[in-house]
């Protein structure tokens, strides 16, 4: 099937199954202060809305065992409380069930089925301020979000606070970064008790029980401030986690005019802990996309001159050692066209870098001449990817972005990387902030105007709202692998990469940069604490449209290993992950887009060695594959030997188990391939 047709099949199924979208249940409350019930399409979540007497309060049950107590809904606003005299006035019961098709993702099409239930509270006596919380339930979590009813009668008003409350039945372990002492996201994931947590970031992991696990965070994210959440255990036992918005310097968390959408709060609810990764919940939250055509988004493998900037062998600014020099970029661009990747990032090709410059996106340094460049890269196959780092100047990308992707636009590039390096957006706002969201979805839309896909460092975290503008590729808002080049205290450690699926990445695709192939080190004891297989393993199992092979071309010159890369895509029609545990392993095996239905498997693990069988029952049942393993190789070992590594073939089929023995902070990855007939 094409993807055509694959596309119009799923407008088909879309356009029938909008006739049962429809059919929705709306009533006023009869009877005051009874409580309103809905469940998952499965029955298997149940969720309970009404008041305890003046103030709204929902409650989750998953399997009959209560997840969510009851807990509080609301706002302060303009110094008033929203929710402490409500009732219900109205409820609505609807379904949904459709399948919408992804231009890239982790898999080509995703089911959005769940029952909503839409209940309307309204002040008693006569302010009469009014607000719905709108709950969607799928199998796997649920979410909700608020529609303020305009409540200063059309002038501006402010958000002080948002009072949703979620009062998890108990204490848990759980894996976060703090929000206090993290900027950019790159913290390392912590586990603790969710009792002895300060105020983290989201997505915030939680194992609930041996068999509940939940995925904290929210989606559609738009004109509104980032959430974090804020622990505080109770006398019974359970832990409330509290709505604590990101503010203004104000001290304000939202200014807003008129009705008011919030954006989704969500939990995923597996039973496994590798079933948090299959969710598309935060996906289907968001709005269908606003891209019609999106023929000229491209995923696609990246090279550039960047780690050899980190290293400290080049540098971004003018001199005798400039990375992003004309032949230099050059150089990168026969490398890319010889071993398959679709781009060649330049960072310091721009002034701004040295001391006293004017940054500017609209000019290049004059021993880089882009327009030589674009043109010869295009001449090979391949895209030169445009760089606009800001030091969190925003405001300086909103005056130059139209002019500078318009330029890019007209020299072919189809991708640029933009960063926010800086404590405060333009001296004084939290780039998580209400005014740090508005100005990155300004970036994202006026990008899509110009037919330019965004890779966004120091960015907000991703809430899915690449299903509406599927232009925002990846984002980085992870401690990545730069870490390993620069990190005074040694680097990422070996858990990192085995705990970020179950966390970071559930927000969304994410640039943490992969395939390191040369540990040597600038910085004493910083190098990638991990063997080479695990570096290949990492290519596969953190998911990036855009991903960046991170390291200098001059290492990855003549090495074996390489040609996994050169082989693995970007984009998938399925994902499964086979097993795992959170921080400690995790194997992912993806489905390639068209062609022969390649599939490619990721497996790594923390500093423990670890053997792993992985049935193949994914694979077509009746046909004959052939499996190319690239494995930690006798001796390997992340601390004495990280390097041997061994590549070896077999046959298998979907009765086949595959035995994978992992060194020491170890991984291995496989490419799966059908066998032609006629081979054998
Ligand atoms: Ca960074």
């Amino acid at each position: 099937m094409t993807i055509n047709n694959l596309k119009y099949t799923m407008k088909l199924l879309s356009l029938r199954l909008a006739a049962f979208a429809a059919a929705a249940l709306c009533l006023f409350a009869t009877a005051t202060g009874k409580e309103l019930t809905a469940t998952s399409p499965d029955g298997a979540i149940a969720l309970t809305v009404g008041t305890d007497g003046n103030r709204p309060v929902y409650s989750v049950n998953y399997h009959g065992t209560p997840v969510v107590k009851p807990s509080h809904l609301g706002f302060i606003i303009n110094g008033t409380t929203l929710g402490d005299n409500m009732k219900v006035k109205a409820h609505c019961l609807a379904g949904h069930d459709d399948t919408w098709w992804q231009p890239w993702g982790e898999e080509d099409s995703i089911r959005n089925h769940y029952n909503e239930l839409a209940v309307d509270f309204v002040e008693k006596g006569k302010a009469g301020r009014a607000m719905t919380v709108v709950f969607r339930l799928f199998d796997d979590g649920i979410g909700f979000r608020y529609i303020i009813a305009d409540p200063a009668k059309g002038q501006p008003y402010q958000i002080d606070e948002e009072l949703t409350e979620i009062r998890l039945a108990h204490d848990a372990e759980a894996w976060s970064i703090p929000t206090n002492r993290t900027e950019y996201f790159e913290g390392i994931f912590e586990r603790d008790l969710l009792s002895r947590k300060d105020t983290v970031c989201t997505p915030l992991t939680v194992e609930f029980d041996n068999n509940i696990y939940l995925a904290l965070h929210e989606a559609a994210l738009e004109d509104y401030a980032s959430i974090n959440l804020t622990p505080r255990p109770a006398a019974d036992g359970s832990v409330t986690l509290l709505t604590a918005l990101t503010p203004w310097q104000s001290g304000v968390k939202v200014y807003a005019q008129g009705e008011k959408r919030t954006p989704w709060r969500t939990i995923i609810i597996s039973p496994t802990a590798t079933g948090l990764m299959v969710s598309r919940l935060m996906l289907n939250l968001n709005e269908p996309s606003r891209i019609d055509d999106t023929s000229w988004i491209e995923p696609g493998r990246y090279i550039g001159i960047w780690w050899s900037i980190h290293k400290k062998h080049d540098t971004w600014e003018l001199g005798e050692h400039h990375g992003a020099t004309t032949a230099n970029v050059k150089r990168y661009i026969d490398f890319a066209a010889r071993h398959g990747f679709s781009g060649v990032l330049a960072e310091g090709w721009n002034p701004g870098w040295g001391q006293g410059e004017t940054v500017t996106y609209l000019r290049p340094y004059p021993d880089f001449d882009i327009d030589e460049v674009c043109r010869y890269a295009l001449s090979k196959g391949v895209r030169f990817i445009g760089h606009m780092e800001s030091w969190g100047r925003s405001q300086l990308i909103e005056q130059e972005m139209d002019a500078a992707f318009k330029w890019f636009s007209s020299l072919c590039i189809r991708a640029v990387k933009t960063g926010y390096v800086g404590h405060y957006f333009d001296g004084k706002e939290l780039a998580k902030s209400q005014y740090g969201i508005r100005h990155y979805r300004k970036v994202i839309e006026t990008a899509a105007k110009y037919h330019i896909m965004i890779d966004n460092h120091e960015p907000a975290m991703p809430t899915g709202i690449q299903r509406t503008w599927p232009n925002l590729m990846t984002q980085e808002g992870v401690r990545g692998q730069e870490y390993n080049a620069w990190d005074r205290r040694g680097g990422n450690p070996p858990a990192h990469t085995a705990t970020l699926p179950y966390t970071r990445c559930l927000a969304g695709p994410t640039d943490f940069t992969p395939a390191i192939f040369n540990f040597s080190e600038v910085v004493p004891g910083t190098h990638p604490h991990s063997t080479l297989a695990k570096q290949l393993a990492e290519f596969v199992v953190i998911y990036s449209p855009l991903q960046m092979a991170a390291d200098a071309i001059e290492n990855y010159e003549g090495q074996p290993a390489l040609t996994f890369i050169e082989s693995c895509p970007t984009t998938w029609s399925r994902t499964l992950w086979p097993c795992g545990e959170i921080g400690r392993y995790v194997t992912v095996a993806r489905k390639e887009r068209g062609g022969d239905g390649r599939w490619f498997i990721g497996a790594l693990t923390d500093e423990e060695a670890r053997k792993l069988d992985i049935p193949l029952t994914f694979l077509d049942s009746h046909a004959r594959y052939r499996a190319i393993i690239y494995e930690d190789g006798t001796g390997a070992d992340f601390e004495s030997n990280p390097y041997p590594m061994n590549i070896r073939q077999i046959e298998v089929t979907a009765d086949s188990v595959l035995h994978l023995s992992l060194a020491r902070s170890g991984g291995a990855a496989i490419r799966i391939e059908k066998m032609q007939l006629s081979s054998h």
